[in-house]
This record gives C-alpha cells, sequence and structure tokens, in this order.
C-alpha cells in the first residue's frame, strides 16, 4: 500500500524544529505557511500565560498537537523521583493549558543501573502520572528512542517494548509516538506498528531522517528526502493502522538552526509534500 499525498494541513511543526524562534513567531510563520499544527516545547512558554499561548494558537488556525516533553522516570533516588513526578504533573497541566490533547514522554535511563532496573521505574513512573493525565483529559504518549540513546535517554528503545507498557495499562490515556528517526531500522517496525494502530495506541507519528554519517548524535536530524529512512512507506503503515492525526516534523540540526529560519521553513514545506 502506498501512502496518498498529503498537504500541508496534515503537517505540524515541533517548535523545536525551529529553535531560533519564540513561541509568537513560530506560530504565526507555520500558520503563514500553511501548515495545520504546532508541537509546542516546554522551553517556548518560558514567562507565557498558558491561556494566551492557547489562544495564539488557535486564532492562528493551528492545532495545538502535543507538548514535548516529559518523563524521565529514572533516579537514583526518591528524591529525586518526587521531584520528576511534580514536573510531570506540570508538564500535563502545561498541555491542557494550551490545548495540547498529549504529553511526549522521553523516558528515560541511568548510567548507573542495568537497564532493567530503568524499566521498572518507567513503568512506576507512568503509573504515578496515569491519574493527573486522566484527570486533566491528557495522552501521555511514550516515544521509544534509538538504542544509542540507551544509556542516559530512554531504556525504552523498541515500538515493542513501548507496545508492551501500553498493553500493560490498557488506558486510552497510555499510547505512543512513533518517530521514524528513532525506529526505522527495526525488523519488526511494520508488525508493532499494526499492533500499536488495531489497539488504539498509535497517537502521534513524527518524520525527519537520518543523515551518512551523522555528525553529532543529538543536533544533526536530517530533513525528510535527505537520509535513508523510507518515510513514505512508513507513513503507509502508520495510515493502514488507522492513525489518521499529524505528520509532525520534529528536525533537531544545529547547522540548520544556524541559518535562515524563514528559508529553513520553505524547505520543510517542500520536503513535507515530496517525502512525508
Ligand atoms: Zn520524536
Amino acid at each position: 500500500m502506498s501512502a496518498r499525498d498529503i498537504d500541508l494541513s496534515r503537517v505540524a511543526v515541533h517548535t523545536i524544529t525551529t529553535k531560533p524562534w519564540s513561541i509568537e513567531t513560530a506560530v504565526e510563520r507555520y500558520a503563514a505557511k500553511g501548515f495545520g499544527g504546532i508541537t509546542v516545547w516546554r522551553d517556548t512558554l518560558e514567562g507565557r500565560e498558558l491561556p494566551a499561548v492557547r489562544k495564539r494558537i488557535a486564532d492562528a488556525g493551528l492545532a495545538s498537537v502535543a507538548l514535548v516533553r516529559g518523563g524521565f522516570f529514572c533516579h537514583a533516588d526518591e528524591a529525586a523521583r518526587e521531584k520528576s513526578d511534580a514536573d510531570n504533573r506540570k508538564a500535563i497541566d502545561e498541555a491542557a493549558g494550551i490545548g495540547a490533547s498529549m504529553v511526549v514522554l522521553v523516558c528515560g535511563a541511568l548510567t548507573t543501573q542495568p537497564l532493567e532496573r530503568s524499566r521498572e521505574q518507567i513503568r512506576e513512573g507512568i503509573e504515578r502520572a496515569l491519574p493527573h493525565a486522566e484527570k486533566q483529559g491528557v495522552k501521555l504518549a511514550i516515544e521509544p528512542l534509538h538504542p544509542m540513546y540507551a544509556d542516559d535517554r530512554s531504556a525504552v528503545n523498541t515500538l515493542r517494548q513501548a507496545n508492551d507498557l501500553c498493553a500493560y495499562f490498557r488506558s486510552p490515556y497510555v499510547g505512543v509516538a512513533v518517530d521514524v528517526y528513532h525506529l526505522w531500522w527495526d525488523p519488526d517496525l511494520e508488525a508493532e506498528v499494526a499492533r500499536c494502530g488495531e489497539n488504539g495506541w498509535l497517537h502521534a507519528f513524527h518524520v525527519c531522517d537520518w543523515r551518512t554519517p551523522t555528525r553529532d548524535l543529538l543536533l544533526d536530524r536530517g530533513l525528510m528526502g535527505e537520509g535513508c529512512i523510507p518515510v513514505r512507506k512508513i507513513r503507509s503503515w502508520v495510515e493502514k493502522a488507522g492513525f489518521d492525526g499529524y505528520n509532525e516534523v520534529e528536525i533537531f540540526s544545529k547547522e540548520a538552526w544556524e541559518g535562515d529560519q524563514d528559508e529553513w521553513l520553505d524547505r520543510i514545506a517542500r520536503a513535507s509534500l515530496e517525502h512525508v
């Protein structure tokens, strides 16, 4: 099955993609370019009133897709875990405040403890965050990260692991953010995307590309079409699995951030139409 053509109204941009811009500039430029939605990174909310941000996004005609990010559930001591629980409740409140339906979770990992322990802490952390998420009507989207980040960013590295967590909770408030950057290499991806969709867990779809060589493990993601990820094929899988949400462009690129952001957004728009 091949993916049908998309238009920009089905594409959302993560504010981190245009990191030099304030939330106000991002909202204005994304809407002017014809994108349909915005996913807000928490750093852009600093010093802002949430209702004002919510209104600005709505008035611009954009959908407030998600808030990034919560999680980081792995800690060596109870005080640190309590602090992170409080921060997760705050992230959920911020998502509700800007009208976003979900918080994306980067689950965390610690080099000083076994991955198995981190995975237990992740399950426990989601368990503790869930009542507040339900109360606020905000979904939690577990984002499995590429295994190169298993040391200190996430002990959830495959879609199967994320699906297994969803199966454990069986809650409409616990689902998955499928990011092609993290998952494109997985031989089980198509089957796990199908499982994710069938069960109603497929909450988000993030796109970018994998550059070769990757010059920086964090800040050198590619624009769709620049690398080796079959973005359109993976989109066809998520749509076949029932996903009808936004294609969210999420690109951390030091190189792009150093250039002109309006030109960068033009390139993102073209790449979204040609390669997503
Ligand atoms: Zn992502």
